[in-house]
């Protein structure tokens, strides 16, 4: 890891309607981490119409924070992102640029880090240290293994898995950062923001549920969602949701979707049924009280968070269940 050179950690702050999003606490405590071990400074960019107030809110947590704003910034634009970054980032003589590995960021980093001439490294879970070196690790083969990274560029951007750095460490630090305010105005391009549109808030009964019955892919067509209902209907309190592509399937409302890019669920009883055990997914769940996991491969990665691994083919075990325990069997 080239360090003598660049002198800083910046994080890009990730704001969700005008605040800072959960996940920027996350990225500050990875930061944190970097910075203490690579002997670099700890700096914060936000971005935004008028975000001064957020900013202040990085600051008093002890980061150097720079507030880029300006009403060009109102809305999120990978475009106007990666400029403003590209030109303002230099300033900071970053040697890591942490964004978070959600949307927002997958959009905007790979292009900041082609402008920037960096490395790019997205998913990143877990930094360690060994031999002097930084090591990256990220999930590989749907979660059965970790790859390690280690970068020799000297300038290095990375994305950082929701869910992965514990965002109380860099809360719990107290000294008192700095704020510095920025204009900026991205150069009209080619995409224009035409705005944005509220998705169908969350659907009450499944952040209220105390059981959640979730489909993933395995369930592997629209049909078999009854099995799915037929076993929510053994509880009193249940409510149905699924992962990512069987809400882009269009068989269940994204309102349904568990996940970084849908709700966050912490039921006294998550049972996953078909469901490998993405990050993505286990960021809005691995809350949940208790959790079942019923799966063909006895190596997904859901097992590693489950309390009880059923390794079955769903079709076959849930009927056979339902068949001794359901509603009917009583
Ligand atoms: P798969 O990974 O395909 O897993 C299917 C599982 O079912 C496998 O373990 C398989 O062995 C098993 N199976 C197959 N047949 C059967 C059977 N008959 N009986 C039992 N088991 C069977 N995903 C989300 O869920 N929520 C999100 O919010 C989300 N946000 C994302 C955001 C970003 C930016 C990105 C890049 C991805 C996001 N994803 C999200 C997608 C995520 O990375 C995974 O692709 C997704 O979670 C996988 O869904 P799955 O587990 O249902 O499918």
């Amino acid at each position: 890891m080239s360090t003598e050179l660049a002198r800083s950690v910046v994080v890009v702050a990730e704001l969700r309607q005008g605040q800072l999003a959960p996940v920027t606490w996350e990225l500050l405590a990875c930061g944190r981490q970097i910075a203490q071990a690579a002997g670099l400074s700890l700096r914060a960019m936000v971005l935004g119409e008028a975000v001064r107030e957020e900013a202040a809110r990085l600051a008093a947590v002890g980061a150097a924070v720079c507030a880029l704003q300006g009403p060009d910034l109102a809305q999120y634009s990978g475009q106007a992102w990666r400029e403003v970054l590209a030109a303002a980032l230099p300033s900071l003589q970053p040697a890591m640029v942490l964004a978070a590995h959600t949307t927002q960021g997958l959009d905007f980093a790979p292009g900041l880090a082609l402008r920037l001439g960096a490395a790019c490294l997205s998913g990143v879970e877990r930094v360690t240290q060994e031999a002097g070196r930084l090591l990256f690790s990220r999930p590989a083969w749907h979660g059965k293994a970790q790859a390690q990274y280690a970068s020799t560029a000297p300038l290095t951007v990375l994305t950082v898995q929701p869910g992965a750095f514990a965002a109380q460490a860099a809360a719990a630090e107290r000294a008192a950062g700095s704020l510095e305010v920025r204009t900026a105005a991205p150069a009209a391009g080619p995409v224009r923001s035409l705005g944005l549109r509220r998705a169908a808030e969350q659907s009450a009964e499944l952040a209220q549920a105390q059981v959640v019955v979730a489909a993933g892919r395995g369930v592997g067509k629209p049909e078999n969602l009854a099995l799915i209902r037929s076993l929510a209907a053994c509880f009193s309190s249940a409510a149905v949701a699924g992962s990512r592509p069987v809400c882009d399937a269009g068989w269940l409302d994204y309102s349904r979707q568990v996940g970084i890019t849908g709700a966050t669920v912490a039921p006294r009883l998550y049972l996953a049924c078909g469901i490998s055990g993405a990050r993505q997914h286990t960021a809005g769940m691995q809350g949940a009280g208790f959790i079942v996991a019923i799966s063909l491969d006895p190596q997904a990665a859901i097992f590693n968070l489950a309390d009880v691994c059923l390794v079955e083919d769903l079709t076959l075990f849930i009927p056979a269940f339902l068949a001794e325990c359901g509603p009917a069997a009583a």
